[in-house]
């Protein structure tokens, strides 16, 4: 290998100077808690498709903006086709949204901690991210938020890491008052008592994001999907651009609404119902999770660190958060918390006995 001749620098981009690549600090055990995708599986009817893959899947382009997903998508939403945008996950939504409304400079604002994806998607669109700590009881602070006179507001609910939601007046706040662009992220409405879905397109400059990662267990086919005023989301395809779902995934998606929402929604109830008894049985450990709607449960500690690290060596991985906000009343004792996916109870019970281990 010769070295690169000196005086050629590589151009970097100053937004993208000191953005990390990814990494969430997990690594693989016997049981994986770390990552909130569905641990009953993927729908039957998505497998079924995938197995019997038609080779023009493979060698032929997928459909530009995977139309045929938005019928299926818009009816499960309660909203019309064209009021559809998909994408490679509900993360390319998200960026291609900053991307489509934040004009290099702009600040983009959202609750911290929030999902850590949006600073880095706002960084990458050359946009200064403005975090507006939760406030007790994990609730939102709306006029924090308005306050930062930012271009684009994140809202996401179920809040992930937290897995709270966010409040009726809270959301109809920011949408109300909002200068520019509101995202409302839904990627555990599934688990969730309400959504905004429905509703969005009506308010114009709403963008409410879903995925099929989560409920639908079909995290590895990369599809996301977001639902907003006709003109709102074509401004969004336009950042998408085409070819961003591909065909397999669509095909498979396609199956799992046609065939399987009763196998989705069995399992996100189970999931709803294993989350309440490892509510309780964290509780008797003497933990405080936050109450969530998600299918995760956050546990602020100030040994979570430690504890992550001790659960990771008996074979258990959960999501280990340190660092976190300190003005968020029930993160002030070390700014750490521990993230817990829901699976099946087994699950659950090996974990719980080995974080009591933990814990002794
Ligand atoms: C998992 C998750 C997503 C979705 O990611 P995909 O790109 O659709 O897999 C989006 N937002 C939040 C808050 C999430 O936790």
């Amino acid at each position: 290998m010769t070295a690169a001749p000196s005086g050629t620098a590589l151009p970097l981009r100053a937004a993208y100077h000191d953005i990390p690549l990814y990494s969430p600090g997990t690594a693989t055990c016997a049981v994986d808690l770390s990552d909130n995708t569905n641990l009953w599986g993927a729908p039957p009817s998505a497998l079924r498709v995938l197995r019997a893959a038609a080779e023009d899947a493979v060698t032929r382009y997928p459909v530009l903006y995977a139309t045929g997903l938005k019928a299926p998508l818009a009816a499960y939403a309660g909203v019309a086709a064209d009021e559809v945008v998909t994408g490679c996950g509900s993360d390319d939504v998200i960026d291609a949204a900053l991307r489509a409304f934040g004009e290099p400079g702009d600040r983009v604002a959202y609750p911290a901690p929030s999902f850590s994806m949006v600073p880095v998607f706002g960084r990458m669109s050359a946009l200064e991210p403005v975090a507006v700590p939760l406030g007790g009881d994990w609730a939102v602070d709306a006029d924090g938020l308005l306050a930062t006179g930012a271009r684009i507001i994140y809202l996401c609910s179920p809040n992930n890491p937290t897995g709270t939601v966010t409040a009726r007046d809270a959301v109809l706040r920011v949408v109300e008052r909002a200068p520019g662009v509101v995202i409302l992220d839904e990627a555990y409405a599934e688990f969730a008592q309400e959504s905004w879905a429905a509703r969005a397109p009506g308010w114009e400059r709403v963008l409410v994001t879903r995925t099929l990662s989560k409920a639908f267990g079909m995290a590895g086919l990369r599809v996301g999907y977001g639902v907003g005023s006709r003109a709102l989301v074509r401004e969004v395809e336009k950042a998408r651009g085409p070819y961003k779902v591909g065909a397999l995934a669509e095909r498979a998606a396609i199956a799992a609404f046609a065939h399987d929402l009763a196998w989705v929604r069995e399992h996100a109830a189970e999931a709803v119902a294993v989350r309440e008894r490892l509510d309780a049985a964290l509780r008797a450990l003497g933990l405080a999770p936050a109450p969530s709607e998600a299918n995760f449960v956050f546990v602020p500690t100030p040994r979570a660190a430690l504890l992550g690290r001790r659960l990771q060596e008996m074979g258990v991985a959960v999501r280990v958060f340190t660092g976190l906000p300190r003005e968020v009343p029930e993160l002030a004792a070390g700014g750490e918390a521990l993230r817990i996916g829901v699976g099946p109870w087994p699950l659950m019970e090996k974990m719980l006995s080995c974080l009591d281990e933990a814990l002794g």
